[in-house]
C-alpha cells in the first residue's frame, strides 16, 4: 500500500492503543485516517502482554472506560473475524492482612456504585473456586464474575481490521522519522520505509508511541512523562488436569496467575522495579526480549510456589522479560498536549493497556471528534503533567516505585517515596526545622502535618486513624478557635496582562471581572455544557492586570485553556508561580495576628472579605488576599521570595504569644469538608454543571457572552437533574476517603465524590451528588441516608447547606 500525502489524522504506532484510536476514530466516521507502524503491528509491546482484562479502577470513569474494553473485546471476534481469545472467565483477589482486606472490601463498596458486579467471599469460597490455592492464611476475597483475559496481539489486530474495513490506512514498516510544524500545530509528519520516504500533510497527529512515546512527544515540542521497565513473568509447562481458572491476584505477594492452555502464567509487581532503555529505546527493537534476571524474580517464585504448591512440581516452560513504560502517577497519558493545539496523546498504560485500550479509544476519539472531553478524564489528562516531569533522571528514579504501586496497598493519603524533592517553597528548611511532615503533590513539597517534638516523623498507613490524625485534629482546632499558618506556595500563580484582560475574563470565565482594583472574585472556567474546566480565584491589580490563582496540581492545564481561549483580544498571560510565596494565615485571631505585624488596617471597611491589598509587613511589603478555603477570618499572604523568610519569620514571632500553630494539608482538606467547600478534581470537575454543583453563586448569568453561558441559562429553565450533598456520618469511628455509596431509602443512588474527618462536627464528613430530577429540596433532603463504608451502611445526616458556618459569620467576622 502506498504511503498517501495527505491525511486528517496520522496515529504513530501500531500497538493495541493506536490500532484502537483508529478503531474508534473510523467508527465515529472518520474515514482519512492512516496509522504508521515502524516495524509490524503489535512488535513493541503489546504482543507480550499476559492478557488479564479487570474491570474495576480507583475511579468511576477510570472504571466505565475498563468495563467498555471488556464489553468491546467481547463482541470484537463475531465484528472482525479474528479470534481474540477472549473469555469472561472471573477473577479472584485475596487479602493476606487484615488492612488488605479492608482495601478489598472497600474497592467492592465502590465497585457496587459504580454497577461492576462483584461478590466478597470467605477463604472458604477462594478454595472452592481455586483448589490449587494455599489458603491458610487467606483472610478473605472478592470475585468480579465478568473480568476476563484475552490475547493482546490478536485483540489488536482486530482492532486494526475493523479500523482496515473503515477505511483507515495502516502502514506497517513505516516509521515516522519527524514532524513539521508551524507555531502551536503541526503540519506534516516525515517518515521512511524500504522504499524510501516522504511526507503527510495533515491535520493533527495521534502520538501512540508507547515506550517511545516520549521520543515522539519530543519531537511534536510535547513534554509525555514515562520511562521504559523490565516487567516479568513465567510461563510453566503443561501441568496435567489443570482446568479453566479465574484470573487470581495476590497483591500482598506482588503476584497474580492466569490459566491459559493448562499451564499458569505467574506475573510479578514487584515493589522495585527495573527501569530499562535510559539511553533511548533501540532502533531495531521488534519483537524482542529482555535478558532474564532469576534472582530478582526468584522472591516472587519463592512466595508462589508456597501459595500455589504443583508449580513446585511444574516445569517452567519460558521466563519472560519484557519492557513496558510507566508514568510518573502510574496513571496513562491522554489527550491533547498542553504545549500543541493538534497533538493528541494515548501513551504511557503501565502495565494496563490491553484492559484500557478500548475505552482509552473511545474516549479519545469522541474527544477529538466534539472538540471537548466527554467527561471527566482528570486522572489521565497529559494536561496533568507538569514540565519538570519530562525529565529523564527524575523519571528514571520514579519509574523504581511505579511498577510496584499497581499491587501495594493503596492506602489513603499514601506519599511516593521516590524522586522526592524535586521543589520546594522558600519556606521549606524552616518547616522542616519546626516538624513539618512533607507530603508532594505537582512535584512540591508540602507540609501535610507538624510531628510533635521527639514523634516519628513518618507516615505509618492504615485504612484507620493513622499516627498523624491527633496532631491534624489539634491543627484543627488552632484555626477554628485561635489561629494557623500554613504554606500555600504551590498555588499556580498566572499573571493576565494588557488592555483586553477585563474582556478577556469575562468570556473565558464565568464571573464577574469588571469590578475594582483589590476585588478578588471566585470563579470557574465552564465548557459549553457548563461544566467546570477550572475552580480558581481572580484578583484585579490594576486597570489592565488579573492575578488568577490556582490549584498548584492544575496550573499548566488553567493556563492552557486560558491560552486556547485568547483569540484576537490584546492579553499577554505570564506563569507567575515562583515568584511569590503564599502564608495561609486563618482563625478568629488572625486579625490580630497581621494587626501585630503591620501598620496597615484589617478592618472589614478597610479589607472585608473578597478584596486584596498592599500592606507593610515586619521589614517587608506584602500584598495580602482575604479569602479563605477553611471557613474562617484569614488572609493569604503574598509576598515575593526575596522576603518570605521574613514574613514568616515576624509572623511566627509575634504568633508565637498567641499561640499560634503552624498546619498541614491535611488540617486544611479537614476544615475545607466541614464548611462544604467544593475541592476541584473530585468534587467538581468538567462534567459536573456549576448549578448542579451548587455553584450558582459565582457565575454572573447577565454577561452578554461567556463560554457555557447558553448552558447555564438552559439548566436553569429545565431545573438541576442531581445536587451537590453534605453528609456527616453519626456515628464518629468509620472514616470517608471517597467513592463510598450513597444509599437513599435503602438503595444506592451515587458515590461519595471526596470524604474527610471532620473534627468540629464530631465525624467523618463526605460531599457526593444525590440525582433529584423533579424534586424540591426538601423532598430530597426527607429521605433518610447511610454511607456504605466497607460493605457497612452507617447513617449520615444530609445537608444543602455547609453544616459548618451556614452563613459564614466567621469568615465575614
Ligand atoms: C510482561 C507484561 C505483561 C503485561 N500484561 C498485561 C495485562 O495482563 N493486561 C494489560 O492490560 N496490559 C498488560 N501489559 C501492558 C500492555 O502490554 C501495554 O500497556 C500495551 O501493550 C501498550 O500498548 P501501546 O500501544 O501503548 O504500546 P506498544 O505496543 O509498544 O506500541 C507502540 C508502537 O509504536 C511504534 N512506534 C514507536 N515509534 C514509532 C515511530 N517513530 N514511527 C512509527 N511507529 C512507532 C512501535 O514500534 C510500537 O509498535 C503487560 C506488559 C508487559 C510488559
Amino acid at each position: 500500500m502506498s504511503v498517501p500525502s495527505k491525511a486528517r489524522v496520522v496515529i504513530i504506532g501500531g500497538g493495541v492503543i493506536g490500532c484502537s484510536v483508529a478503531y474508534h476514530l473510523t467508527k465515529k466516521g472518520w474515514s482519512d485516517v492512516v496509522l504508521l507502524e515502524r516495524k509490524q503491528l503489535t512488535s513493541g509491546t503489546t504482543w507480550h502482554a499476559a492478557g488479564l482484562i479487570a474491570q474495576l479502577r480507583a475511579t468511576q470513569n477510570m472504571t466505565r472506560l475498563a468495563k467498555y474494553s471488556q464489553e468491546l473485546y467481547g463482541s470484537l471476534e463475531e465484528e472482525t473475524g479474528v479470534a481474540t481469545g477472549f473469555k469472561r472467565n472471573g477473577s479472584i483477589t485475596v487479602a493476606l492482612s487484615e488492612e488488605r482486606k479492608e482495601e478489598i472490601f472497600r474497592q467492592a463498596s465502590m465497585a457496587r456504585a459504580f454497577g461492576v458486579e462483584i461478590h466478597e467471599i470467605s477463604p472458604e469460597e477462594v478454595k472452592a473456586k481455586y483448589e490449587h490455592l494455599n489458603t491458610e492464611d487467606v483472610l478473605a476475597g472478592v470475585y468480579l464474575p465478568l473480568d476476563g483475559q484475552g490475547d493482546p496481539a490478536n485483540i489488536a489486530l482486530a482492532l486494526a481490521k475493523g479500523a482496515r474495513q473503515r477505511g483507515a490506512k495502516v502502514l506497517e514498516h513505516t516509521k515516522v522519522t519527524g514532524l513539521q510544524k508551524q507555531g502551536r500545530r503541526v503540519t506534516a509528519v516525515e517518515w521512511e520505509n524500504e522504499e524510501g520516504s516522504g511526507v503527510i500533510e495533515c491535520d493533527m497527529i495521534v502520538n501512540c508511541a508507547g515506550m517511545w512515546g516520549h521520543q515522539v512527544g519530543r519531537m511534536a515540542g510535547t513534554n509525555v512523562p514515562l520511562h521504559a521497565c523490565e516487567h516479568f513473568y513465567i510461563v510453566t509447562d503443561a501441568i496435567e488436569g489443570l482446568q479453566q481458572l479465574p484470573v487470581l491476584r495476590v497483591p500482598d505477594e506482588c503476584a497474580y496467575y492466569k490459566e491459559d492452555a493448562g499451564k499458569i502464567l505467574l506475573g510479578a509487581f514487584e515493589p522495585n522495579a527495573k527501569p530499562w532503555g535510559m539511553d533511548g529505546i533501540p532502533d531495531n527493537f521488534m519483537f524482542d526480549q529482555l535478558p532474564e534476571d532469576f534472582d530478582h524474580f526468584e522472591p516472587i517464585l519463592e512466595a508462589a510456589v508456597n501459595r500455589m504448591p504443583l508449580l513446585a512440581e511444574a516445569g517452567i516452560h519460558t521466563f519472560f522479560n519484557g519492557p513496558e513504560s510507566f508514568t510518573p502517577d502510574d496513571a496513562y497519558h491522554l489527550g491533547l498536549a498542553p504545549e500543541m493545539d493538534n497533538v493528541w496523546v494515548a501513551a504511557g498504560f503501565n502495565s494496563i493497556g490491553i484492559q484500557s485500550a478500548g475505552g482509552a479509544g473511545m474516549a479519545l476519539s469522541e474527544w477529538m471528534d466534539s472538540g471537548e472531553k466527554p467527561f471527566d478524564l482528570g486522572d489521565v489528562d497529559i494536561s496533568r503533567m507538569h514540565p519538570f516531569q519530562g525529565n529523564k533522571t527524575y523519571l528514571y528514579e520514579r519509574s523504581k516505585e511505579t511498577l510496584g504501586l499497581l499491587y501495594a496497598d493503596h492506602f489513603p493519603y499514601r506519599q511516593k517515596a521516590t524522586a522526592r524533592g524535586v521543589r520546594r517553597t522558600a519556606l521549606h528548611e524552616h518547616l522542616e526545622a519546626r516538624g513539618a511532615v512533607f507530603g508532594e503533590l505537582a512535584g512540591w513539597e508540602r507540609a501535610n502535618w507538624y510531628a510533635d517534638e521527639g514523634q516519628e516523623r513518618e507516615y505509618q498507613y492504615s485504612w484507620k486513624r493513622q499516627n498523624w490524625f491527633e496532631n491534624s485534629a489539634r491543627e484543627h482546632r488552632a484555626v477554628r478557635e485561635n489561629v494557623g499558618l500554613y504554606d500555600m506556595s504551590s498555588f499556580g500563580k498566572i499573571r493576565v496582562e494588557g488592555p483586553d484582560a477585563e474582556a478577556f475574563l469575562n468570556y473565558v470565565a464565568a464571573g464577574d471581572y469588571s469590578v475594582p482594583v483589590g476585588k478578588i472574585v471566585y470563579t470557574q472556567f465552564l465548557n459549553s455544557r457548563a461544566g467546570i474546566e477550572a475552580d480558581v480565584t481572580v484578583t484585579r491589580l490594576s486597570e489592565t492586570a488579573y492575578l488568577v490563582v490556582t490549584p498548584a496540581a492544575t496550573r499548566l492545564a488553567d493556563e492552557t485553556w486560558l491560552r486556547r481561549h485568547v483569540g484576537d483580544f490584546r492579553v499577554v498571560i505570564t506563569d507567575m508561580t515562583n515568584a511569590e510565596t503564599v502564608i495561609a494565615v486563618m482563625g478568629p485571631n488572625s486579625r490580630k495576628l497581621l494587626q501585630a505585624v503591620s501598620p496597615n488596617d484589617f478592618s472589614n471597611a478597610v479589607n472585608p472579605f473578597g478584596t486584596a491589598q498592599e500592606i507593610e509587613l515586619g521589614m517587608g511589603l506584602a500584598r495580602i488576599h482575604r479569602v479563605t478555603y477553611v471557613g474562617e477570618l484569614g488572609w493569604e499572604v503574598y509576598v515575593s521570595n526575596d522576603m518570605a523568610a521574613h514574613a514568616f519569620e515576624t509572623l511566627c514571632e509575634a504568633g508565637q504569644d498567641m499561640g499560634a500553630k503552624l498546619c498541614g494539608m491535611h488540617m486544611m482538606d479537614s476544615c475545607r469538608i466541614e464548611k462544604a467547600f467544593r475541592h476541584f478534581g473530585h468534587d467538581i470537575t468538567c462534567e459536573d454543571h456549576i448549578l448542579e454543583a451548587g455553584l450558582g453563586f459565582a457565575v454572573k448569568k447577565d454577561k452578554p457572552d461567556f463560554i457555557g453561558r447558553d448552558a447555564v441559562l438552559r439548566k436553569q429553565d429545565e431545573g438541576l437533574k442531581n445536587r451537590m450533598v453534605q453528609f456527616r456520618l453519626t456515628d464518629p469511628d468509620p472514616l470517608l476517603y471517597h467513592a463510598e455509596p450513597i444509599i437513599r431509602d435503602g438503595e444506592v443512588v451515587s458515590f461519595l465524590t471526596s470524604g474527610n474527618y471532620g473534627h468540629t462536627l464530631g465525624g467523618a464528613i463526605g460531599l457526593g451528588y444525590v440525582p433529584c430530577e423533579g424534586e424540591s429540596a426538601e423532598q430530597l433532603l426527607s429521605s433518610t441516608y447511610e454511607i456504605e463504608v466497607a460493605g457497612r451502611r452507617v447513617k449520615a445526616e444530609a445537608s444543602l447547606k455547609p453544616m459548618y458556618d451556614p452563613k459564614s459569620e466567621r469568615v465575614k467576622a
